[in-house]
């Protein structure tokens, strides 16, 4: 039996280092649908060494985008998973506007949309200081800084007890192609949500928990040319 849901998807989008994987945990839950994080999920088939983590591996060590067919493969496969039968917290993706127009096709289908594209703005000589102070849980992906957001647990995750580590891409030679990567590709999809009517605008240049505020506030306000249904309405006001 083929049973079609109304699918929702929320995106959380900023440059390398915004804090949009600080922030998704709490978002997620709060819309009680799965973080889906496009470069956790390529880090996950790094380490397990499958080809397609061996064919994103030179890509991702440059700070450049991986191609578009094999981040969409990922993204749209984890989106079949049944945990995100009502949608998904997108972070990470899309990236380019190929991948926003399959993202958007492929909702579509399922008479679903980008519900809401939070963008977290953060000025561009902040994002370098937060990079190279990024520590993060290899079990959870939680995310850390050595002065802003330290783990209670010292050098352990603080949320799980897991391992912390630097990513070699936090390098500032390496972030400084990513942040340039960013402006070229991903700024046009803010642009694209934007013109969609769903796009709302955070101020991330202050500090966690005022952003973590801001950020649950701007997911549950309906945009500017949104029409609720009764299932979104019910997503949205959990
Ligand atoms: P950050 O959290 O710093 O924004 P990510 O963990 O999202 O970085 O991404 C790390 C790397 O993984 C990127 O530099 C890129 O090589 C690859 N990547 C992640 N998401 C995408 C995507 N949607 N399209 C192409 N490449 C991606
Ligand atoms: P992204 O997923 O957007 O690449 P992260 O959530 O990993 O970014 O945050 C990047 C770094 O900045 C991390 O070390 C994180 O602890 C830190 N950080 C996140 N949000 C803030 C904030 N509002 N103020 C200061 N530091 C922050
Ligand atoms: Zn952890």
């Amino acid at each position: 039996m083929m049973l079609r849901t109304r699918y929702d998807v929320v995106l959380l989008l900023g440059a390398p280092g915004a804090g949009k994987g600080t922030q998704a945990r709490v978002l997620a839950t709060a819309l009680d649908v799965p973080h889906v994080a496009s470069g956790d999920l390529l880090r996950e088939h790094r380490s397990r060494g499958t080809a397609l983590g061996q064919a994103a591996r030179a890509y991702m060590d440059r700070g450049d985008l991986v191609p578009d067919d094999l981040v969409v493969g990922i993204i749209l496969d984890r989106l079949r998973q049944g945990d995100a039968h009502r949608g998904a917290l997108l972070d990470g993706f899309p990236r380019t506007l190929a991948q926003a127009a399959v993202l958007d096709e492929r909702l579509g289908e399922h008479n679903g949309a980008v519900r809401s594209a939070v963008y977290v703005e953060v000025s561009l000589r902040v994002l370098v200081e937060r990079l190279s102070g990024r520590w993060l849980c290899r079990a959870c992906h939680a995310s850390y800084h050595e002065v802003f957001n330290p783990s209670a647990a010292g050098d352990r995750c603080a949320a799980c007890g897991g391992d912390l580590y630097q990513r070699p891409d936090d390098k500032r030679n390496v972030v400084e192609n990513r942040i340039h990567v960013y402006l070229r590709d991903t700024r046009p999809v803010i642009d694209h949500y934007g013109a969609l009517g769903v796009l709302q605008r955070v101020d991330g240049d202050r500090g966690i928990e005022a952003v973590r505020a801001d950020i649950l506030a701007a997911a549950a306000r309906p945009p500017l040319l949104y029409q609720p249904t009764l299932s979104t309405a019910a997503v949205v006001r959990g």
